[in-house]
């Protein structure tokens, strides 16, 4: 018997039936494809036609990681509670961090990420710059007791991550070493077939200051970005746009009746205008106690993140707060606030000469409101949330909106880790330095989840054949045993022979139920071979992705099946 991967053996078990559990499509469809199944909340068995995608992605990484001089590396999955310590996470991680102890009583908790272990690893004998940079990485597990785990492996528990760590002696070495993997991180999302932009990012739980997130774009994830033509993108709440706030109202400052009026939508709706051609007002209070008023475009919501980097201290007022300043919410405006109010505007509404604004009166908002004449605006800032249709900062083009699914990621970490467990080197001027880090997390599991949200149909998954789990099923129609059947597997060995991977499925199953099977597990080239077909000399190739059929010569069909696998 030769080596040939046979459907019959492989264990595959398909489902007709949508599993009522899952959400999105990459849930449904691997569980259906019989590629995982779940076993406890956020905690999946990769089962062997899933794994062997796993495999083809890991693989693809490793070329990447070792084309840029990664060198890869296994650290232990539990990691001792000291090191945690050392860092200051054990007390800051929070409940996503599981701890656990032994039987000696000594607590470890179950690696989310690997800083600690790594900037341990290398502390007492990567001495010195001579040896720097260096670059290591893993491809392991990882356990986030994640607060809602969802969508399958997208957001599971334990997940597969490689994760790299790289040690320099420079900021610019770093920058060199943070480039070289953004763009093996661009090429690991290419090679796996995905529609991706890199992303401006915060930097969330792992400090530092210089980030990019990788995001498949789907309607399914969790993100959501902005981004342009001219390679601008944006994660909505760290990107820059420019908003297109309208000029609308009279030129004299003149004050209206709105009874009853308390939202943008309703005073858009009562003076007929777009929402963009009103100003919205939020009250906050800085570190001093200070009130500060804040303008905004109508059509934009205030970005806090931002108005913490504008103002020091900020913080939204509650309403017992505006009512102690005299304010009215619903009706606040620039002109009449008390003296001692620091105004802050949005740098969009600059351009705009007449505001459309509440008038500090319940029940009354001024129109032809002019700032430099009616009241001074003490500052301007980026204060909104950026959203499609806004200038792009780039070229000025609107954002496109979307949804992106964060696949994968890399930091500039400094010196945090390494100050904090005193990782030190040796460097050219003689002096004990701390090393300047990097780190960069690849989610392998993500990564497929993402490849199936971008590469499936009502048939099934599609599987770019990359990572497919091979590259083409040899779908036998005759009886086993036939002599048809053994022309069959002859060529599935042909196609295997001239380096194709192949699936040769002679499981005892209806043309219907393996045609079906075939698209729901997705092998991007069916070879389809029939007796009608045989007497003629003659085998169907079909294409899963645009079901394209083309009848072929046995003769022709390695060429023509390579042909047909290097569209896909
Ligand atoms: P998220 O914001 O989605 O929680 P993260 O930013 O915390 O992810 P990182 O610490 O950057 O994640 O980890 C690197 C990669 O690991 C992520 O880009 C993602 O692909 C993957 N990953 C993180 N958490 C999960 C999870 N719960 N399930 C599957 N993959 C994950
Ligand atoms: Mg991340």
């Amino acid at each position: 018997m030769s080596d040939l991967l046979r459907l019959s053996n492989v264990y595959a078990p398909t489902l007709k039936e949508v599993p009522t559990e899952a959400e999105i499509a990459s849930h449904r469809l691997l569980l259906r494809a019989g590629m995982l199944r779940k076993q406890a909340t956020g905690l999946y068995a990769w089962l062997p036609l899933g794994y062997r995608v796993i495999q083809k992605i890991e693989n693809i990484v490793r070329e990447e990681m070792n084309a840029i001089g990664s060198q890869e590396i296994l650290m232990p999955f539990v990691q001792p509670a000291e090191l945690w310590e050392e860092s200051g996470r054990w007390e800051k991680y929070g409940p996503e961090l599981l701890r656990l102890e032994d039987r000696h009583g000594h607590a470890y908790c179950l690696g989310p990420t690997h800083e600690e272990l790594i900037t341990a690893l290398v502390r007492s004998e990567l001495r010195s710059y001579k040896e720097l940079p260096c670059s290591l990485y893993q491809i392991q597990v990882k356990f986030r007791d994640e607060i809602r785990p969802r969508f399958g492996v997208m957001r599971s528990r334990e997940f597969i991550m490689k994760d790299a760590y790289s040690f320099h002696a420079t900021h610019e070495s770093l920058q060199e070493t943070y480039d070289d993997m953004s763009e093996a991180y661009g090429k690991i999302c290419d090679r796996c077939g995905l529609v991706w932009r890199p992303v401006e990012a915060d930097s969330g739980q792992i400090g530092g200051k210089v980030t990019c997130e990788f995001m498949a774009l789907a309607d399914a994830g969790e993100a959501e970005i902005v981004h342009c033509a001219c390679g601008y993108a944006a994660d909505v709440e760290a990107g820059r746009g420019v908003a297109h706030p309208l000029e609308q109202g009279a030129e004299e400052l003149e004050k209206i009746s709105t009874p009853n009026i308390h939202t943008i939508e309703d005073l858009a709706n009562f003076l007929n205008i777009p929402e963009a051609a009103t100003v919205k007002a939020l009250s906050a209070k800085d570190g001093a106690g200070n009130l500060v008023v804040l303008f905004i475009p109508g059509d934009h919501e205030l970005n806090e993140i931002k108005a913490m980097g504008a103002i020091k201290g900020f913080e939204l007022l509650t309403d017992e707060e505006m009512l102690a300043f005299g304010l009215h919410k619903g009706s606040m405006g620039p002109v009449g606030l008390p003296k001692s109010a620091k105004i802050y505007a949005d740098e969009s509404l600059k351009s705009v000469d007449r505001w459309v604004v509440g008038a500090n009166e319940e029940g009354f908002h001024f129109v032809g409101a002019a700032p430099g004449r009616d009241f001074e605006v003490d500052e301007w800032a980026d204060l909104v949330v950026v959203k499609p249709g806004d200038g792009c900062p780039q070229c000025g083009k609107p954002l496109e909106g979307a949804r992106g699914i964060e696949v994968s990621q890399v930091f500039q970490l400094g010196d945090t880790y390494s100050k904090a467990l005193g990782a030190t080197f040796m460097d050219e001027d003689g002096k004990e330095k701390p090393f300047i880090m990097g780190c960069y997390g690849v989610g392998v599991s993500r990564t497929l989840a993402a490849i199936v949200e971008q590469h499936n149909d009502e048939h099934g998954i599609i599987w770019p054949a990359s990572v497919a789990p091979a590259e083409v099923c040899v779908v036998v129609l005759a009886k086993a045993g036939s002599e048809d059947a053994r022309t069959a597997e002859r060529l599935a060995e042909e196609l295997a022979e001239a380096g194709i991977e192949v699936v040769l499925d002679d499981r005892d199953e209806r043309a219907g139920v393996k045609f079906a099977d075939a698209d729901l597990i997705g092998w991007p080239v069916q070879v389809v071979v029939g007796s009608r077909g045989l007497a003629k000399g003659t085998v169907e190739i079909k294409k899963r992705a645009t079901g394209e059929k083309t009848e072929v010569a046995i003769d022709a069909l390695v060429p023509e099946t390579k042909a047909i696998l290097a569209t896909c």
